[in-house]
């Protein structure tokens, strides 16, 4: 195991975070997490239901903590009781219409938390940092498919996508500012699917902000009808166009920066040139004829493929056997039409590609939500197709 064998998880009980510590757990990291449910669940005793499964996934322990980011002495206390040597940083709250409703409250939470985290990093001496952001900081793009020099922080047309690209900006200058730091920025695009286990999936407190819980409430009979926002778009069938990916690659997606960072320092790899990268800020130093180069490194994590959203419905129906009733209403403002990935930057330099299919992300979600009709707020029941 590398020297970066202990890892400092937030948000680790959510949906994406759990699926990592899967493959976290089995590449054999130590893992310490912490969460404050705002949008996970929990079980009586405080300890997280998602966590608890992923341990008898792995036969693994996991140290969690139930911590609120915002809460910077508590912290203090788990990193002054664990030697951590690099942190995933995956607590956000992620609601791109709840985020219009209450701007403050997701500045707060998003760039307070980060704030904090980097404070006790340093204060603790732990530069290692993977940061979640998201295809969100591209805004309407320009070209596709998309690379990570696309142009970010112009158009973007939601709070929740502000506040992740207001952070890329934060870890660029701390970057800059101190050569220590080496972190990792992974732009997911849109993470779908479940552990094939069917144990662990995606359960959220807040109202489903994302498409695969809402098909599948539909195929339940939970929901009488799925909502398609946006019929006309420049697209073969009308409805937008997105890059899906099984949150198992996303996963595995983390291990992989995991290794970058301990193999080779952002902040010195650009020096050794000829490497394609997103260049921020350039210092050359004549006296000692060195070049230093100060980057906060980004990778898109991707599939490379679009797939519109009806193209997704009709992949589902054929995949479970269900029918899944839409109606088309008119498109949701800020929404982008056509978004997907330029995944070829992570393939080089993290050797990292998605493996799995748009069939097998509707298959596992779906063996999911049949085993755990109500997620994770109810006894596991028997898998119905
Ligand atoms: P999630 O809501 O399932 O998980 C986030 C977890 O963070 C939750 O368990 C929540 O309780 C916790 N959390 C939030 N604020 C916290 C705080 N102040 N202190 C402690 N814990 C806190 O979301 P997810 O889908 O797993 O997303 C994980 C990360 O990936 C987020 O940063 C999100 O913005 C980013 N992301 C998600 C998507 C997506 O579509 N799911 C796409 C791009 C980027």
């Amino acid at each position: 195991m590398s020297h970066l064998s202990t890892v400092f998880v937030t948000g680790g009980a959510g949906y994406i975070g759990s699926h990592c510590m899967v493959e976290l757990l089995n590449a054999g990291y130590e893992v310490v997490v912490v969460d404050n449910f705002v949008n996970s669940v929990n079980d009586p005793n405080g300890e997280s239901v998602a966590l608890k499964r992923v341990e008898s996934i792995t036969g693994k322990a996991i140290a969690f903590y139930e911590c609120d980011l915002l809460d910077k002495g508590a912290l203090a206390d788990i990193f002054a009781k664990h030697k951590i040597d690099c942190v995933i940083h995956f607590a956000a709250i992620k609601s791109v219409g709840e985020s219009m409703e209450y701007p403050l409250l997701y500045y707060k939470n998003n760039l307070i938390g980060m704030l904090n985290l980097l404070e006790i990093m340093e204060e603790f001496e732990c530069y290692q940092l993977v940061f979640s952001s998201s295809c969100t900081v591209y805004g309407e793009p320009a070209f596709l498919p998309i690379t990570e020099e696309h142009t970010v922080g112009r158009n973007i047309t939601n709070v929740y996508g502000k506040t992740k690209y207001f952070i890329e900006e934060m870890l660029r200058d701390i970057t800059h500012a101190n050569r220590k730091w080496n972190i990792v920025a992974l732009r997911y695009f849109n993470p779908l699917g479940a552990h094939s286990s069917g144990l662990i999936g995606e359960d959220p407190i807040k109202p489903f902000a994302n498409i695969m819980p809402l098909i599948s409430q539909v195929a339940m009979g939970h929901l009488p009808v799925l909502t398609i926002f946006g019929g006309d778009y420049n697209t073969e069938d009308g409805t937008g166009i997105r890059d899906y990916i099984h949150v198992m690659d996303l996963a595995s997606g983390h291990v992989a920066a995991l290794n970058l960072l301990h193999k080779s320092h952002q902040h010195f790899k650009a020096s050794a040139g000829g490497m394609s990268i997103v260049v921020e800020h350039l210092s050359i130093s004549i006296a000692r004829l060195s070049l230093t180069i100060a980057i906060l490194q980004v990778y898109n994590l991707g599939t490379g493929e679009g797939v519109s959203v009806l193209q997704l419905v009709k992949t589902f129906e054929k995949v479970t056997g269900t029918t899944i009733p839409y109606k088309i209403a008119e498109r949701r403002e800020g929404d982008i039409s056509v978004m997907y990935a330029n995944a070829e930057l992570a393939s080089q330099e993290l050797g990292w590609k998605s493996k799995y299919t748009l069939e097998e992300m509707c298959s596992d979600f779906w063996r999911w939500q049949t085993m755990n009709p109500n997620g994770y707020r109810q006894k596991t029941t028997k898998m119905t197709n």
